[in-house]
């Protein structure tokens, strides 16, 4: 009996599928889905089953499908057909309820119905899904998870190859929330990064007007590292990101409380999925990888290999090594560890740490020349969590102790702006000016070399973006906030000798005194 019903099915199963639905109704929204899925069962159906599911695909079409959605839109089952155990059916739907819910719906709401007749769902074969929308200037050749991409009247067709765990793991959903990130971006592509000036100083002395690099090199204060966009600090430069740091410490950090902790320079890529760098750092990350295995016998050929030549085997290296992460980027997101999954006592409140423990890497675009954009830096990093209000009142406070170092002991020229920060601008809100709570200040210093304004630090209030992403809670269940601030030497030592010039005898006295005396010539060369 079952089985003549498959068999009947079988035979006609080109023209027989049942239309069940109408096609094309009023749509209002221009995305559309449309799924073919193939539902496999344990065992045929027999003819009251198939009557059973006719009847069920009917009611689904009335009620199930357009729950939660507005009259008129929703899922439905166009049509459907059964052949030998197997239930085929095409959805199409609108964004309401999207094709890929409607079937996870449909299923779970049949298995109770064919459990009656002992037949068990056993899985979804996805045999098309087609996702289409506007296009708004989307030019898009590949896309994780795609098997085809098409344009038509300024519309995409994006044709997904996708498994039943995808479908349950929500791909669709993160496929089409990519594509509008994507949108959004080519809408801002052409925009500048918003940036709006806050602050300006008074117009400033400046004792100095060439390049601060070049006349360092010429002096021998640094010299080009081995590596890529790397310098070696020789004494006289050292002493200069050294008394910066005191004066940062003192002028700073220990009036507001901050204490140093040391912070992590290898970083996960756990860490880097929470933080949200994975979303975008790949062309400016320096990666780290480990050994597939300490074995000295998996590496002697290497060894020997280079022992012969004096060349090094970067080709066979990279097959028995093992990507873990980068070199410290950001610097705070590797603290954020510390917390996570971890509940904080109210009254610890506000939290102000700092990190001056190592360098950060970034693989920087080319033309490298000063030290104002390097690949190895130096940078301090101050972190502060609290409530909403207290992280923006300590992000006030910061921005005017840093006033009286610029103005009062570096005595510099500079200005600061509220531009797009950074987890924003990788999600192509470039140009957004987001509402004035969560966002970055740049520090801006000007080099009467070039008449151009460089950043050198910065001040950003990240919302509850960190301890939302690393589960970190506060015991009376208020949100919890936080902010950061990145200090970078080489940029501060590249302002202030752009304007000051490298001769201390033009250096302001308050800032003398944290330098003492330059430290006389070590290095003699013939
Ligand atoms: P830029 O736009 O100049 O590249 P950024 O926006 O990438 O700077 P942030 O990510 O905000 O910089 O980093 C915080 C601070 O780290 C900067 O204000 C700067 O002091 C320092 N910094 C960042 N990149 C470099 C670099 N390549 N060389 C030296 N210092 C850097
Ligand atoms: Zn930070
Ligand atoms: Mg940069």
């Amino acid at each position: 009996m079952t089985r003549a019903t498959a068999t009947e099915a079988g035979a006609e199963k080109e023209k027989e599928e049942e239309k069940v639905g109408e096609k094309g109704k009023g749509e209002p929204s221009a995305l559309r889905f449309r799924l073919v899925a193939v539902l496999k069962c344990s065992a045929d159906l027999n003819e009251d089953a198939v009557a059973e599911l006719r009847k069920f695909v009917s009611a689904c079409n009335e009620g199930l499908l357009k729950r939660g959605a507005p009259a008129g839109c929703g899922a439905e089952i166009v049509s459907f057909k059964v052949l030998n155990g197997n239930i085929e059916l095409e959805i199409h739907s609108d964004r309401f309820v999207r094709a890929h819910d409607a079937l996870l719906r449909f299923r779970k709401n049949l298995a109770p119905i064919l459990g009656k007749y002992r037949i068990g769902l056993r899985g979804i074969e996805v045999k098309k899904y087609e996702i289409e929308m506007e296009s708004q200037g989307l030019k898009l050749k590949t896309l994780p998870f795609v098997k085809s991409i098409s344009y038509s009247d300024g519309n995409i067709v994006i044709s997904l190859d996708l498994t039943e765990s995808d479908l349950e793991r929500r791909i669709p959903d993160r496929i089409l929330r990519l594509l509008e990130e994507k949108k959004e971006a080519a809408r801002w592509g052409g925009k500048k990064e918003h940036w709006e000036l806050l602050f300006e100083s008074r117009r400033k002395e400046f004792f100095f007007n060439k390049d601060p690099t070049e006349e360092m090199l010429r002096r021998g204060w640094i010299r080009h590292g081995s590596a890529r966009g790397q310098w070696i600090y020789g004494p006289q430069v050292t002493r200069l990101f050294r008394a910066f740091e005191k004066i940062l410490l003192e002028e700073v950090c220990y009036p507001l409380g901050y204490v140093e902790m040391i912070f992590p320079k290898v970083v996960s890529w756990d860490v880097w999925k929470r933080s949200g760098h994975a979303r975008a750092i790949y062309p400016e990350a320096y990666y780290v990888c480990v050994p597939k295995t300490r074995d000295p016998e998996f590496w002697e050929d290497i060894a020997d290999y280079f022992k012969v030549t004096g060349e090094i085997p970067t080709e066979k290296i990279m097959e028995r090594i093992e990507n873990i992460g980068g070199l410290c980027y950001a610097q705070c997101p590797p603290f954020w560890v510390f917390l996570q999954r971890r509940v904080l006592a109210d009254e610890c409140l506000p939290i102000c740490i700092f990190d001056r423990s190592g360098t950060s890497h970034r693989y920087e675009s080319g033309g490298i020349h000063g030290i104002e954009r390097v690949d190895e830096f130096h940078r301090v990093e101050l972190v502060f969590i609290g409530t909403k209000e207290q992280v923006i009142e300590h992000a006030q406070r910061l921005r005017e102790r840093y006033r009286i170092v610029f103005d009062k002991i570096l005595d510099i020229e500079w200005r600061e702006a509220w531009v797009t920060p950074w987890f924003m601008a990788q999600e192509g809100r470039a140009g957004v000016a987001s509402q004035k709570e969560v966002g970055t200040i740049d520090f801006e210093g000007f080099l009467p070399y070039n008449g151009k304004w460089l950043e050198f630090q910065n001040v950003s209030i990240n919302g509850d973006k960190y301890p939302k992403s690393f589960g970190v809670k506060l015991q009376s269940g208020r949100e919890l906030w936080s902010g950061c601030s990145g200090v970078g030497l080489e940029r501060w030592t590249a302002v202030f000798l752009a304007q000051k010039g490298l001769d201390p005898e033009n250096w302001p006295d308050a800032f003398k005194k944290f330098v003492g005396e330059l430290p006389e010539e070590v290095f003699k060369f013939v």
